[in-house]
């Protein structure tokens, strides 16, 4: 089998979209007539490149990789394997409904962007124009896409374009898929609901205030964008605890803390993390540098600690489950946990006392107790765990 027509595939263009376009320039009534021929091809070289088990193996594979197969030996070109990441599915589904493209995009190269077909990218970060809804792909070089664009729908969503942009200039020269930005943007409605979160955590439980609304005032946007969860994480509390150094080991905690009551990140469990191992490793490291007692409240004391003592399942402690603390809870548990040396609880609760007056309450009930945190505070010298609290 040739092809006539063998123009390049553009780096930010899907595979499918790319036989798609081949089929069009050579003549192809339409791009399944070409798959359809670059499958018969596939097997056809099976049979005399790969050994029976290959082939055996090679029946259960997708349309795609068959047709990349089979491009590589008609174009003489080799395509990466993470061009079949790309949500192909969604592009047969696309036979059958409509496509959106940019204009001006469209004028420049006539070729579809993959990220076209994402439901949330409606509006071009290169023009900042509105994409176009049309019926087919308009390769034919006399359509103009505005005439032959389907009219706006009434409850057409404006979608929420800052973090897509910024991913993907980042992400010039590399490969990049569906997947990537939709893992992108999903960390960054939950990093910017995180911080939001801690700050709001600390100014109302703790008196600490940041002035700022959201964390995005302290570090830009692009310098998160595209990182690891656990890097930007770093990042985030390191200015921080810049603004704030006296309050350094609280703000860690609340950070490891809150990331667990509210399980950010696609945390859940310490026992079964799937695919967040970096994360959980990254919380377990900060709680123990914060603070012994921490980690162990986080993960318990095994029985190899008490190896050689009577009674062993008495005698082990199980981790505290933070994901079932309220706020005030976990502000309860951070005060009174050992957690935080008695100079460090005093230089919290000194700002209180500057302050103070009827507004700013340093006492609280859980459940059916009251809690004057200041005895515990001035007690701290002592012990502040081993005080009971007042009853009234
Ligand atoms: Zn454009």
């Amino acid at each position: 089998m040739k092809l006539l027509y063998r123009g390049d595939k553009f780096n930010d263009e899907s595979l499918p979209d790319y036989i798609f376009r081949l089929a069009y320039w050579n003549g192809f009534d339409s791009g399944s007539r070409l798959i359809d021929l670059l499958r018969i091809h596939y097997k056809e070289l099976a049979k005399h490149y790969f050994c029976d088990e290959r082939l055996h193996v090679a029946k259960k594979l997708s349309v795609w990789y068959e047709c990349k197969v089979a491009l590589e030996f008609i174009l003489n070109k080799s395509f990466h394997e993470s061009e079949l990441n790309l949500e192909i599915g969604l592009l047969i589904k696309k036979k059958y409904h409509t496509h959106w493209i940019c204009s001006e995009c469209w004028k420049e190269y006539a070729y579809v962007r993959f990220y076209w077909h994402s439901c949330d990218y409606r509006n071009c970060h290169v023009h900042d124009k509105r994409l176009l809804q049309v019926e087919f792909i308009p390769y034919e070089p006399s359509l103009n896409p505005e005439r032959i664009a389907m009219s706006p729908q009434r409850d057409w969503p404006f979608p929420d374009c800052e973090v897509t942009p910024i991913f993907l200039k980042k992400r010039i020269g590399n490969s990049c898929n569906y997947s990537d930005i939709e893992n992108e943007k999903s960390i960054s409605i939950d990093e910017e609901m995180f911080w939001w979160n801690v700050i709001v955590f600390l100014r109302d439980r703790f008196k600490i205030d940041f002035k700022v609304d959201s964390v995005y005032e302290l570090i830009p946007i692009d310098e998160l964008v595209g990182a690891p969860v656990t890097q930007r994480l770093q990042k985030v509390k390191d200015s921080l605890i810049r603004e704030k150094e006296v309050f350094a080991t609280l703000i860690s905690v609340s950070i490891v803390a809150k990331i667990i009551q509210k399980r950010m990140f696609g945390f859940e469990d310490y026992g079964y993390l799937l695919g967040s191992r970096e994360l959980k490793n990254w919380l377990l490291s900060e709680a123990y540098s914060v603070s012994r007692n921490f980690y162990t409240y986080l993960v318990g004391v095994g029985d190899h600690i008490f190896f050689g003592s009577e009674n062993l399942v008495d005698r082990r402690v199980p981790p505290i489950d933070l994901r079932k603390v309220s706020d005030k809870g976990l502000c309860q548990f951070i005060l009174e946990s050992s957690i935080l040396t008695p100079q460090e609880i005093r230089d919290i609760t000194s700002e209180w006392e500057c302050t103070s007056n009827s507004a700013i309450k340093i006492e609280g009930y859980v459940g059916r107790r009251h809690y004057y945190y200041n005895k515990y505070i001035q007690a701290a010298d002592l012990n502040v765990f081993d005080m009971e609290p007042e009853p009234r």
